[in-house]
């Protein structure tokens, strides 16, 4: 497992869910460790929110 090369697939990295609606996403973290949710115009949730926590199974 290396975690430190950079990826630029689309392989999910974590789990954001959206701080609004709590929708689930899988989501890439980025170089400065935020997140990018896959599959989402902008990174914008469906329901127009732009925030997401990470959750992250241990
Ligand atoms: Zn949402």
């Amino acid at each position: 497992m290396s975690s430190t090369e950079p990826s630029q697939g689309g392989e999910p990295q974590a789990v954001a869910e959206c701080t609004a609606c709590s929708a689930i996403f899988p989501a890439q973290v980025t170089g400065d460790g935020g997140l990018r949710p896959i599959g989402l115009e902008d990174g914008t949730c469906t329901c127009g929110n732009v925030e997401f926590q990470s959750i992250i199974e241990a």
